[in-house]
């Protein structure tokens, strides 16, 4: 994993507003430190840069791990992640509650392959929503 320095760390987390680009897990809230994810992983060839790098819990970072996509339980395509550099997230999601619904394919393999609504994952995020940190 290339380094990655604190100039471009810093600049990752304020673009992120301190939240999982991923699943909106608020970074205030957290007791763990988030992660640069590399959009494209280093394996395909990503590079160590801001346009490829989002700031990611370690929950959503571990379960992408190098993959960049999955096919779609919809079409059964081959379909990329949401890129939360060249996409918008309510674009390709919306809360339901305190689940995370897909509106596209590529939010159909984020949810499954990122597993937003992991029980326990779903458990937390109905506990930061009721304290009001999860927006
Ligand atoms: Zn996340």
């Amino acid at each position: 994993m290339t380094y990655v320095s604190a100039h471009l760390r810093k600049l990752i987390i304020e673009r992120a507003n301190q939240r999982c680009e991923y699943c909106l897990f608020p970074g205030s809230a957290a007791l763990f430190s988030f992660e640069m994810e590399h959009i494209i992983a280093e394996k395909h060839r990503g590079t160590t840069e801001a346009e490829n790098l989002a700031l990611a819990c370690p929950y959503c970072n571990r379960a992408k791990g190098t993959d960049l996509g999955s096919i779609d339980p919809e079409t059964g395509k081959l379909t990329p992640f949401f890129n939360p550099r060249t996409q918008k997230w309510s674009d390709h999601f919306q809360m339901n509650g305190a689940e995370i619904a897909p509106l596209t394919a590529e939010g159909r393999v984020t949810v499954v392959i990122l597993q937003f609504n992991q029980s326990e994952r779903l458990e937390e995020r109905k506990r930061l929503i009721s304290a009001g940190q999860y927006s």
